[in-house]
């Protein structure tokens, strides 16, 4: 646990110092309790990507470096709307400043020249022309006021820059020490680059609790608080700040009063975590003999000491985006099948459900698609993607076929929408099988296809699905944001992203009894999964598996082997009666307080 930090301001830094304690109410996104000095992400985009274009690739480059100016401005009008109540007039002017400069035509066609005579990505020639235009402001010595625009320039710059790259920006955040991040936001390529090291925990003003980059800080162990509104306006580097992950805020400049408390509650929670790890080997059995699989879910194979340190029964979901996401360029065959055979024999003979590339979205990847979708959790995502683009899935499939040879290897179709759709997919995964076997290539036997349950559609006609599928596994992040029509990365309706809402319950106990009917294997990726009041509910409906984050399966080991699937289907039972998310919550808190008192630590402050 870090001492608590001297406090000083950075040098550089450029904002007022803001005095005072301030607690910042947000959104609890991974658990854990930490305290260090801020060090603010944003104020400039790093790692510019370098690339080299065809000549054929000219044109679509200059569309998209338009696009992301149009993206700006419009980005500009709609931040410019939200603050007007709060900016005086002169601060407002400021964005007038940034609106000519996203406009500014010798800064437009210079970059476009740069693309089409260099051959060189927008990014790049973007780039290269704000430089040559900042140092020639720079060089009007007596201008103060133009070499204050500066700040603006680079400002649009950085902006402009993101938005080329799209939500999936591979630039990585560096840091010299260990530091609390604050930022407006973390993208999920972002997150999954942070060095566990130094990073202590992060806070960020927007966000979701079941958005990408929250679940990755789940699955790095970095405690995280998003949706905090404006605190990225409220500190300064070298800040201290407390961030409570078990509560969702966080405490910017703690009084003495505070820090002695902090000491308390991270004493009181590692007690907590030390008597949940001797569970480790022990199996997750309920006191009647019902054995649940309690699995990890993983993004990185870099996961799996964290996985078995947790003692977690195989990998329920293995995310593989995130091999794309890192990078600049796709990752081969061979680099896929060394990283997928690698989780398959460490993780063997406990099974691994590998899941196709979920592109898209927040997840957004420019070597995949130019343009992010103007509707991205509605657009081009997942399985829509593989099924246009079959040469990026085949690689994919090949290199999951032939990790097959290595472990107990599944492969789990991603956001699939229509039973067409469904049909299409399985029938490529066998073609692919097909082409390998007729190469004479090692695999195993039989590999299962199972199908996520993360759309409506796909819940509502479970039984038109199963016939095409081994298994199913319920995504519930999703199935939630599209039941209710929330964003589940956006903090202003997070109120409204509910898992206890009866239409997500009745949903997905629809979906359970439906796979049991007809003896399929059904688990829950989702992050329901790895929260002790809705993991409880789901063992009661009848789950087969849960997947959850690695550090969460010692909570959730707990609860199972603490309650009898009898009782547990039983509060199930009466759940399915409730009509309201709040009725759901209360009875759930009543049912768990009259379970054994160890479990009640769990749930509680
Ligand atoms: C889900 O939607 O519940 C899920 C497990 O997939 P992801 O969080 O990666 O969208
Ligand atoms: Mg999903």
């Amino acid at each position: 646990m870090p001492k608590p930090a001297s406090g000083k301001q950075e040098k550089g830094s450029g904002r007022k110092r803001r005095k005072g304690q301030l607690t910042i109410a947000g959104l609890a996104a991974s658990p854990g309790l930490v305290m260090g000095k801020v060090t603010i992400v944003g104020d400039g985009v790093t790692n510019i990507p370098v690339r080299k274009l065809d000549s054929s690739q000219v044109e679509s480059e200059i569309e998209r470096f338009r696009h992301s100016l149009q993206e700006t401005r419009r980005q500009f009008i709609e931040l410019c709307d939200r603050l007007r109540d709060k900016l005086k007039k002169e601060s407002a002017a400021i964005f007038d400043a940034h609106l000519l400069m996203i406009d500014d035509v010798t800064v437009i066609d210079r970059t476009i020249t740069l693309v089409r005579e260099k051959k060189i990505g927008a990014e790049q020639a973007y780039s290269m022309t704000v430089d040559s235009f900042i140092k020639v402001l720079g060089a009007v010595e007596n201008d103060s006021y133009l070499r204050a625009r500066t700040a603006d320039i680079r400002d649009v710059e950085r902006r402009v820059l993101s938005n080329l790259m799209g939500l999936g920006d591979t630039s990585r955040i560096k840091l010299s020490e260990p530091s609390v991040l604050i930022a407006h936001d973390l993208t999920p390529s972002q997150t999954a680059q942070l060095d566990r090291k130094l990073v202590l925990g992060c806070a960020t003003d927007v966000g979701g609790s079941t958005s990408h980059t929250a679940i990755l800080s789940r699955s790095l162990e970095i405690p995280a608080v998003v949706g905090l509104g404006n605190i990225s306006a409220q500190v300064v580097n070298g800040d201290q700040v407390i961030v409570d992950g078990y509560l969702g805020r966080v405490i910017v400049r703690p009084n003495s009063e505070q820090i002695d408390r902090f000491f308390a509650r991270a004493k009181a929670f590692r007690k907590i975590e030390e008597r949940l790890a001797e569970l480790k080997d022990l199996p997750a059995r309920t006191v009647d003999g019902t054995l649940v699989e309690l699995s990890a879910n993983i993004e990185f194979p870099s996961e799996l000491d964290s996985v078995l340190s947790h003692g977690a029964k195989g990998v329920g979901l293995f995310r593989t985006e995130f091999l794309y996401l890192t990078r600049n360029d796709l990752p081969s065959e061979q680099e896929q099948y060394e990283a997928y055979s690698q989780v398959a024999s460490r993780i063997a003979p406990d099974q691994v459900i590998i899941r196709t590339l979920d592109l898209g979205a927040d997840k957004f990847s420019s070597q995949i698609q130019p343009f992010p979708d103007p509707n991205p959790y509605l657009g081009n995502r997942a399985i829509r993607i593989c099924l246009k683009r079959k040469d990026i899935f085949r690689t994919q499939l090949r290199a999951i076929f032939r990790a097959t040879a290595h472990g107990d290897v599944k492969i789990l179709l991603p956001l699939v929408s229509a039973v067409e759709e469904l049909k299409k997919a399985v029938a490529f995964v066998r073609r692919v099988r097909r082409e390998l076997t007729d190469e004479g290539v090692a695999m195993a036997g039989n590999v299962q296809i199972g199908s996520m349950i993360e759309v409506p559609s796909a819940a509502l006609l479970i039984e038109d699905f199963l016939p095409y599928v081994d298994f199913i596994s319920i995504g519930t992040n999703d199935l939630i944001q599209y039941v209710m029509a929330v964003d589940r990365g956006n903090e202003r309706v997070a109120h409204l992203y509910q898992p206890l809402n009866p239409a997500v319950i009745r949903l997905i106990g629809k979906v359970v009894a439906a796979a049991r009917e007809n003896n399929k294997w059904v688990g829950v990726c989702g992050e329901m999964a790895g929260d002790p009041y809705t993991a409880l509910l789901l063992v009661g409906l009848g789950v087969d598996e849960l997947s959850t984050s690695a550090a969460a399966i010692p909570r959730i080991k707990k609860v199972i082997r603490s309650i009898s699937f009898e009782q547990a289907r039983r509060i199930a039972e009466k759940v399915l009666t409730l009509n309201s998310a709040a009725k759901i919550k209360n009875y759930l808190t009543q049912r768990i307080e009259e379970l054994d008192e160890g479990i009640i630590e769990i749930f509680g402050e």
